[in-house]
């Protein structure tokens, strides 16, 4: 399995693009700014999105996504999968016939170029030899994690989320975990902010890597643009034991 890095950033500026994870060639996890960067061939390849929530830097790239796949009047439509508020909200605010064209009823509702299926935490959803499992975690929206288990390995990602009694455990049953991407939006000094929005600090997830089992490569994401060096210095004085690595735009995770 082949993750590429799209976007990772909690902002644009700067080369900054928001977040999109590409995992092999056909899945997107997130659907912010970062789709931008891909070339048509790459998107045409793109069926599924897993969305972990309704925040537009998660879903900015989304409309323009399946524009694509309605004007290139491709035979398979684009299936989202997410929890049913963010569908609910993705399908009231974006594709509404008034910000852009409700694809999930053209070119006819019976056979549209987009279409919504649930995941709520605890599924599965199998695509393509890979497993989707989705984790309930703690955000100022409902949101969900992800873990992809693949023969061979188990990438995790967090999606946006504050401290959480519900990762943890489901991360510490992958015997197998290679890859954690997880996010840390603000520094040390903005704890307050980031409780209120629902986001990890360097110390609040530190604290909660305590109860990580297994010892996967550790890669941080969602960082507000021009606080990454500050943030990543925070976590590594905090955490000097573990694998960490800061996420950036190019980056490939091989699991
Ligand atoms: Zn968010």
């Amino acid at each position: 399995m082949r993750i590429r890095v799209l976007g990772c950033s909690g902002g644009i500026g700067a080369g900054s693009l928001t977040t999109a994870l590409l995992v092999d060639d056909d899945v997107l996890i997130d659907a912010g700014t970062g789709i931008g960067d891909l070339e048509l061939s790459d998107i045409h390849s793109i069926r599924h999105v897993f969305l972990t929530h309704s925040h537009l830097d998660h879903i900015a790239g989304l409309p323009m996504l399946a524009d694509h796949i309605f004007e290139d009047n491709l035979a398979t439509p684009l299936t989202v999968y997410a929890r049913e508020e963010t569908l609910r909200a993705v399908q009231d605010h974006l594709f509404n016939g008034v910000i852009w064209p409700d694809f999930a009823k053209l070119p006819s509702p019976e056979k549209p170029m987009l279409r919504y299926r649930v995941c709520s935490p605890g599924d599965t959803i199998t695509v393509g030899h890979r497993d989707f499992y989705a984790i309930d975690v703690m955000h100022s929206v409902p949101s969900l994690g992800y873990t992809v288990q693949k023969s061979g390995g188990t990438f995790a990602v967090s999606g946006d989320t504050k401290s959480n009694e519900t990762l943890w455990p489901v991360l510490n049953a992958c015997d197998d975990l290679k890859v954690l991407v997880i996010e840390v939006s603000f520094p040390d000094e903005m704890q307050e902010l980031a409780a209120i929005a629902g986001h990890y600090t360097p110390q609040t997830l530190t604290d909660d890597l305590k109860q990580l089992q297994h010892d996967p490569e550790i890669w941080l994401t969602g960082m507000k643009p021009g606080e990454e060096s500050r943030i990543f210095d925070q976590v590594l004085a905090a955490a000097p034991d573990k694998n960490i690595q800061m996420l950036s735009r190019g980056t490939i995770l091989q699991v």
